[in-house]
């Protein structure tokens, strides 16, 4: 529990964005946080939260291979960082397009997961099941590579929340299988 209690208060952040006083180190809502002695601000470090897009057709998952940082190389579901004022399902549709050239209907929430911290990415990911309007597989933006890929043939896949999603589908195939 030590990291997430250090990200609480930033050293990097030294000056009072309001006031440009020097900022100090104090207990403010049951953890150190970043604070100013002179204004009285406090800095809370928001969760970074991340959208995305679980498409799947005939059993196949769409995935994109992440051709930046973190996790370069490794293989995650089409997503992005969700910016102030942004609506989440408006933005995961438009990562999907970025990353994969395919348009998408968002058909509601799959489940919102948490990524520990340490690796970079979000720790909050929001996933929404979609399915493909229109367009074929074509990588772009933060992906070098779009495809479908069979349930039991995947890639090496990046960020916990993509695991914990794609287990939980496997799942869910395994099952309607038995039934
Ligand atoms: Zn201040």
């Amino acid at each position: 529990m030590s990291a997430p209690l250090l990200d609480s208060a930033p050293a990097w952040l030294a000056f009072c964005p309001r006031c440009a006083a020097p900022l100090v180190t104090r207990r403010v809502v049951d953890r150190p946080r970043r604070a100013c002695p002179a204004c009285g601000y406090v800095h809370f470090t928001d969760p970074k939260v991340g959208v995305g897009v679980l498409v799947v057709e005939d059993g196949r998952v769409l995935l994109v291979r992440r051709a930046v940082g973190p996790e370069r190389g490794k293989w995650s579901l089409p997503a992005g960082f969700l910016d102030q004022g942004e609506d989440p399902a408006a933005t995961a549709a438009r990562e999907a397009l970025e990353e994969t050239g395919l348009t998408v209907a968002i058909e509601g929430l799959l489940d919102v997961f948490y990524n520990p911290p340490g690796r970079g990415g979000a720790s909050i990911f929001i996933l929404y099941r979609a399915r493909r309007v229109a367009g074929e597989p074509t990588a772009g933006d933060d992906a070098d590579e779009a495809r479908f890929f069979p349930l039991d043939a995947l890639p090496d896949l990046a960020f916990a929340s993509t695991r914990a999603a794609i287990a939980r589908l496997r799942e869910e195939s395994s099952a309607d299988l038995a039934d």
